[in-house]
């Protein structure tokens, strides 16, 4: 369905269409269950190897899901919580091992570490092929360069995803990111401009510096926000039956929560949901679509291995 043929199916009910990441990523995940049952008829397991640095207790919380969900899905995980006092050379000394190892084709280094290791040299110690986060010079150039045998971050790729699955046209759209991130901004707006299918897209990044935010965000088409600023964007910086995609994931205090807060996304979902055509969710939206494409990298990973 057309963007404009979503917008005046929603109009009638003035009411967003809600894109529902968990059904998204279920869908994704019955095509890689057949994608690892013939990995494995080919004596292939593909293996993820996430390694932890620090007592972070929500990075520990995030890397224990993480390895949870891919035993779930028959991968091969390990996972690996090194101490804070860890120093970056033995941090690069494990990542070299885990290159070698066969039976890992996909390692992932929780970010952020502590602040004396330099996260830009763990990533460039990473294996090109085995960089399933997509963050290594090699594979960003690929981004770049639309080569498609690199990996692409996570994040980016899920909201593609998100959109392709809920059939929202974006070859030709306006998009507009908020944010210039490497991890979600930049390498969507280098993807969604790509020229290939579910993509063309005419993309305008704008970030802490933008000036008339607004007037640039009501241009859009497509909206998708990664600022990491709570309930940011409102209703005024919508256009009538524009998508919007939310990534940010925020905590906000709320005594009434048994743990004290609540998650809430970057936009501000009440007004916005009375004026877009189609809105992601937080949480539930573009969070299990990123957990999602973390797996088919890896499973991705280890086809190309063979
Ligand atoms: P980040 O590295 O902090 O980058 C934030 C970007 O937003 C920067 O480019 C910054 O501009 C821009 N920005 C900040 N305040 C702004 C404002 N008031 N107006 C316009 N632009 C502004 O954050 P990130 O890692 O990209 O993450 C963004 C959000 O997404 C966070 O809430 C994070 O938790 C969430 N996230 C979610 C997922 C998921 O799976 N759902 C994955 C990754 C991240 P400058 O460059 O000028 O500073």
């Amino acid at each position: 369905m057309t963007i404009r043929a979503i917008r005046v199916s929603i109009a009638s009910f003035n009411m967003a269409k809600l894109i529902d990441g968990r059904a998204i990523a279920d869908k994704v995940y019955v095509d890689l269950r057949g994608e690892i049952a013939e990995l494995k008829a080919n004596g292939v397991t593909p293996g993820l190897a996430v390694i932890l640095v620090g007592d972070n207790p929500a990075s520990r919380a995030y890397v224990r899901s993480k390895d949870k969900m891919c035993r779930e899905l028959g991968l091969h995980s390990m996972k690996f919580e090194l101490p804070a006092s860890t120093t970056q050379a033995e941090l690069v000394a494990r990542v070299q091992e885990l290159n070698r190892e066969s039976s890992i084709h996909g390692i992932l280094v929780q970010s952020p570490p502590p602040e004396h290791i330099d996260e830009s040299a763990i990533v460039r110690a990473l294996d090109p092929r085995k960089d399933v986060d997509g963050f290594h010079p090699e594979n960003v150039a690929k981004l770049v360069l639309e080569d498609p045998s690199g990996f692409v971050p996570c994040t980016p790729l899920g909201v593609q995803r998100l959109l392709t699955e809920s059939k929202i046209e974006v070859d030709g759209a306006h998009v507009v990111v908020l944010g210039r991130s490497m991890i979600v901004g930049k390498p969507l707006a280098l993807l969604l401009m790509q020229k290939r299918r579910n993509a063309n897209a005419t993309v305008t990044v704008v970030h802490s510096r933008s000036r008339e935010l607004a007037g640039i965000t009501r241009s859009a088409d497509i909206l998708v926000a990664a600022i990491g600023r709570a309930e940011f964007l409102k209703a005024d910086h919508v256009r009538d039956g524009a998508v919007v995609i939310d990534v940010g994931i925020n905590r906000v205090e709320d005594a009434a929560k048994e743990r004290g807060y609540r998650l809430v996304g970057d936009v501000a979902f009440g007004g916005v949901s009375m004026k877009a055509s189609a809105v992601t969710p937080v949480p539930g939206g573009v969070g299990p679509m990123t957990i999602a494409m973390l797996r088919a990298n890896t499973v991705t990973a280890a086809r190309q291995s063979l």
